[in-house]
């Protein structure tokens, strides 16, 4: 069984690297993407737990990038080379725009008069602070009664707490990903704003080579849509259950939600067939 998009607690799930490899070999998957958002710390600290539990590795990562006004998510796959400097160095500058971020947002969240901290946040976010983990803690001081009702009222773009971040933008990303011989794919297209058909021509002309056509988000007849549009395009295929751990309890490793999950053996023996030879 083949998931190639989880989360590890270096960014907002909460299992540690070697936690999501147990748990990835418990629910039978044998091919794992690790996605962490804005670093690759998880799958780094992953590698001697799977290579000794017999579980095959794919590097990724998940971006946030900017697309007409609004955040896209985009993964970034076989990322691992050793020669990849300038893209670990871009990844190092995403990671201190976000930093700078969370320092503007525990201001502005105590400036709405809550008690939170910057030193509070980056505790529970180690290598990638983000605003779920401000939501964590508004919940357990009661301020809110659920993480959705934080982002709601305070965290997201509509919301009254929302600060800018500076985002890179998609082509930009794109461009990094596959300049460094990676395959980038545009995550649960079901949470674009934008209608995804019709951006499809930029977003080829971006760069972009792969849609995430399966994910836990995915109804039936979206993953049909976005398996016709990857036809359509010439692109690959990715797919996975965005596994995040105790923060999104319904989604399990591989199935999803209730199963509604299941990725094809050939999406990953395509995904590296078309890599370089060089790797
Ligand atoms: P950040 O990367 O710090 O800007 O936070 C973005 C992350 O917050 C996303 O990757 C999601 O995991 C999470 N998120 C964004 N919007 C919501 C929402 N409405 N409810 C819960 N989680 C959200
Ligand atoms: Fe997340
Ligand atoms: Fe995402
Ligand atoms: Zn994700």
């Amino acid at each position: 069984m083949i998931d190639l998009h989880s989360h590890t607690n270096q960014s907002d799930g909460t299992c540690s690297p070697a936690e999501l490899v147990t748990e990835a070999v418990r629910a039978g998957v044998t091919t794992l993407g690790i996605t962490d958002h804005d670093t690759f710390a998880g799958y780094d600290m992953a590698l001697p737990a799977a290579a000794s539990a017999g579980l095959e590795l794919v590097c990724g990562i998940e971006l946030s990038t900017r697309l007409h006004g609004h955040s896209v998510h985009l993964l970034g796959y076989f990322l691992d080379a050793s020669d990849l400097k300038e893209f670990r160095d871009w990844v190092l500058d995403l990671q201190a725009s976000r930093r700078e971020r969370n320092v503007r947002l525990a201001v502005r969240l105590r400036e709405l008069g809550f008690d939170i901290t910057i030193e509070e946040a980056e505790a529970r976010g180690r290598g990638m602070t983000g605003r779920p983990h401000f939501a964590q803690i508004m919940v357990e001081k009661g301020y809110v009664r659920g993480i959705r009702e934080a982002f709601d009222k305070y965290l997201d773009e509509s919301g009254i707490g929302y600060v800018f971040r500076r985002e890179p933008q998609f082509a930009e990303s794109v461009a990094h990903i596959r300049k460094a011989g990676g395959i980038a794919s545009l995550a649960h297209p079901i949470r674009v704003n934008d209608d995804v058909p019709a951006l499809m021509p930029e977003l080829k002309d971006a760069g972009l080579n792969a849609i995430e056509a399966y994910h836990s988000d995915h109804d039936v007849e979206h993953v049909e849509l976005y398996l016709g549009l990857a036809k359509r395009y010439d692109m690959l295929v990715t797919g996975g259950s965005d596994f995040h751990g105790a923060v999104k309890p319904g989604v399990r490793l591989g199935t999803g939600y209730g199963g509604n999950l299941r990725v094809p053996d050939d999406v990953v023996e395509k995904m590296r067939a078309s890599l370089s030879p060089r790797r």
